[in-house]
């Protein structure tokens, strides 16, 4: 890997712009992965290729997919993918998957969990990139929906795991978040965690087929009372909640459908172009702060506290407003004599 992308830091920016427009699939690929380096050069070539690719970007269904890790995300992410390509659409499928950070692998996006979907012509799947920080990977995942619109894909689907912040992130990534369930022996509602609730443009409670049809429509009312509960987060929409079986691929179409339906809305009122220009806004706010707080851990005079100042916090010795006085004194003095 690290050798493709040395061998790539000679080619001109044109070459990626140009391959990357004409949907070749592996320019698409090598740019992706130059986005994904941790070597700076690469990055900064990256971001340029990515500045001419951006007025052909925007025009995908970018839709986020969460649920348990046996919930059937890669059973229906390939069933629905095979489904769109067959009506013509082009389906790229990426991940977001923080704890290949730990293990080095990663769960999610591996190609031999979609198997119709890997040999489609039409479709791109994209694993997390390992090794990375949630940070890490949020910003390449964010970029590669860009790259792949550029490439043609009219529908990006992220994929994510109920894992820390990860659902957080890729809902503030995509234009619809859809969570996966499924139906409990009696107890649905019970481990659910409301947060993720509360970030759903739908729930689709998966699975509903041979002796589970019924506890999967009976969970499906339990999650729209539990909905009911909650103040939407548009005012012209309200989450849908489906059952679906991506082994018998029913339900699928209704369910795309409501993501057309709600692409519609959000066009005709404004809300999309105003979730995106928010979504940017925030996401310009986590980087600065991102970049602030690797700064300031980067000076030693800073660093050479923190641990003490952290201990008479967590002692209840000290006041953390006194030891944020502190530290930030010495950043600034750090900063503005270094
Ligand atoms: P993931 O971990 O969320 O990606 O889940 P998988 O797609 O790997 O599916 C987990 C298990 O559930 C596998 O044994 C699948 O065959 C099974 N499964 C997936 N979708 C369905 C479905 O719609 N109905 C039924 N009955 N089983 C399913």
């Amino acid at each position: 890997m690290i050798g493709a992308v040395s061998d790539l830091t000679d080619t001109s920016i044109g070459r990626y712009v140009d391959g990357v427009l004409s949907g070749d699939r592996t320019v698409l690929a090598q740019t992706i992965t130059l986005l994904e380096s941790s070597n700076l050069d690469h990055r900064r070539r990256a971001e340029l290729v990515l500045q001419e690719l951006l007025p052909e970007t925007g025009a995908a269904r970018r839709v986020g997919i969460t649920g348990v890790p046996g919930v059937g995300k890669s059973t229906f992410i390939d069933q629905l993918g095979i489904n769109l390509t067959a009506a013509g659409h082009r389906v790229a499928v990426l991940a977001v998957d923080p704890s290949s950070s730990r293990s080095g692998g990663s769960i999610l996006g591996d190609k031999t969990r979609m198997s119709r979907l890997a040999v489609d012509p039409d479709a791109f799947i994209r694993p997390s990139p390992a090794g990375r920080t949630l940070g890490g990977v949020t910003r390449s995942t964010r970029e590669t929906i860009l790259v792949c619109e550029a490439a043609g894909f009219d529908v990006v689907l992220v994929e994510t795991v109920g894992v820390g912040q990860s659902e957080t992130v890729v809902a503030d990534m995509v234009d619809f978040f859809l969570v996966l369930m499924l139906a409990g022996a009696g107890d649905d509602l019970q481990g659910i965690k409301k947060g993720v609730l509360e970030l759903a443009d739908m729930v689709a409670v998966n699975k509903a087929d041979g002796d589970n049809v019924t506890r999967a429509g009976l969970a499906a009312a339990d999650y729209r009372s539990a909905l009911h509960l909650m103040s939407p987060a548009s005012p012209t929409w309200d989450p849908p909640v489906l059952t679906c079986s991506a082994l018998d691929n029913s339900g699928l179409d209704e369910l795309w459908e409501q993501v057309e339906v709600h692409r519609r809305k959000m066009d005709a009122t404004g809300e999309l172009d105003a979730r995106r220009a928010d979504q940017q806004v925030r996401w310009m706010w986590s980087m600065l702060e991102e970049r602030l707080r690797d700064d300031l851990r980067a000076l030693p005079g800073v660093t050479a506290r923190l641990a003490d100042l952290e201990r008479s916090v967590r002692g209840g010795e000290l006041p953390a407003t006194l030891a944020v006085d502190e530290l930030w004194d010495r950043y600034v003095s750090e900063r503005s004599s270094g």
